[in-house]
């Protein structure tokens, strides 16, 4: 199965729907990559994609990753700079404990969005959202290849 198929169309929806309210708190940008497979270190692998997708190019330094392997159960979070200047390390621990805890009862999408709704809550004190925004970073969810 391609991971792309991993979600419904109507959970990838909701995904999407959860990234565009978290960005209406934050200037801060939220991406989700889903992988079936990830060889080696999940938070490697999340850097990589980080770069492919152009994340580290926002005007703040704010873009955040979530990098789920759906098949290899790996999971990660990759940050830019300006996220790890400001937001204590010890928040992504809470963040990643709570997605976890629903990724292991497979609810994957109540996990991705509740992820990012916290994101963009705590993001949202040292990048509010500013009537000037824009959506530097698509808000679609991203699939790897197979
Ligand atoms: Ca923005
Ligand atoms: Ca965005």
């Amino acid at each position: 199965m391609f991971s792309k198929n991993f979600f419904s169309s109507e959970q990838v929806k909701q995904i999407e729907s959860a990234i565009k309210s978290a960005e209406e708190n934050t200037s801060g940008e939220i991406r989700i990559h889903i992988e079936n497979h990830c060889k080696g270190e999940a938070l490697e692998s999340a850097l990589r994609v980080f770069h492919k997708l152009g994340m580290h190019k926002t005007k703040l330094r704010n873009g955040i990753l979530f990098y789920l392997v759906v098949k290899d159960r790996k999971f990660a979070v990759a940050g830019d700079e300006g996220i790890h200047k400001n937001v204590p390390a010890g928040f992504w621990d809470l963040v990643r404990d709570k997605m976890q805890e629903k990724f292991k009862q497979e609810k994957f999408t109540e996990g991705l969005c509740e992820g990012i709704k916290m994101t963009g809550t705590e993001l949202k004190k040292y990048f509010p959202y500013s009537t000037t925004d824009k959506d530097e970073l698509s808000n679609e969810v991203t699939f790897g290849a197979k």
